[in-house]
């Protein structure tokens, strides 16, 4: 259930505009179920896009600490600078690229509840919405790619991004960490 899609024809495929109905939101629960399965792996994930778990719909979900950002039909309304940043990918296996990312963006979109949303994204929020959308429009970062590295394992992967692109990742590694600690202390405290 957990495991993401690999296969690179399915990932380069367009997704459809989402609806927010009883459907769309049961894959939405999935997408919240996937990216808390990886918190406690060697490779967390920090967003993640519907076609990645198998639904060709417009959603995408950023975590924003331990909060989901939900967004249907998303869309890059601003973009502004531009960055040079080491990204991974969990539907790309053992690989590392180079993309460039603009460093602010002002996104656009419909939120679960269905009202009309719009978010001003700096860093890595700003990157990792790039990340998303470009999956629904079916776009990895192997085509964005301007350099490209392979690595042995999903953990080694992980090391490389945080010690290519500093600090922001060290913290962002951190907080996943501190998390992941914090749900399974929830957990045994339900048990
Ligand atoms: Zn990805």
């Amino acid at each position: 259930m957990f495991e993401l899609i690999t296969d690179r024809e399915v990932l380069s495929q367009k997704s459809k505009p989402a609806k927010v109905d009883e459907e769309s939101l049961g894959i939405l629960k999935q997408m919240h179920e996937t990216i808390l399965h990886y918190r406690n792996t060697e490779s967390p994930i920090a967003a993640l896009a519907a076609n990645q778990i198998g639904y060709p719909y417009r959603i995408i979900v950023l975590c924003n600490g331990d909060e989901f950002v939900n967004m249907f039909n998303p869309e890059i309304a601003i973009a502004d600078g531009s960055v040079e940043i080491w990204e991974g990918c969990g539907s790309i296996p053992s690989a590392v690229c180079l993309c460039e990312r603009p460093r602010f963006t002002l996104v656009n979109y419909t939120d679960e509840k269905n009202s009309p949303m719009i978010l001003p994204l700096n860093e890595l929020g700003s990157h990792l919405a790039c990340h998303e959308i470009d999956h629904l429009d079916g776009i990895t970062i192997l085509d964005r790619s301007k350099k490209t590295e392979y690595v042995e394992s999903e953990k080694q992967k992980t090391d490389v991004l945080i010690s290519r692109n500093g600090p922001l990742f060290a913290e962002l590694k951190a907080r996943q960490q501190a998390e992941a600690n914090m749900s399974k202390d929830a957990g045994s405290l339900v048990k």
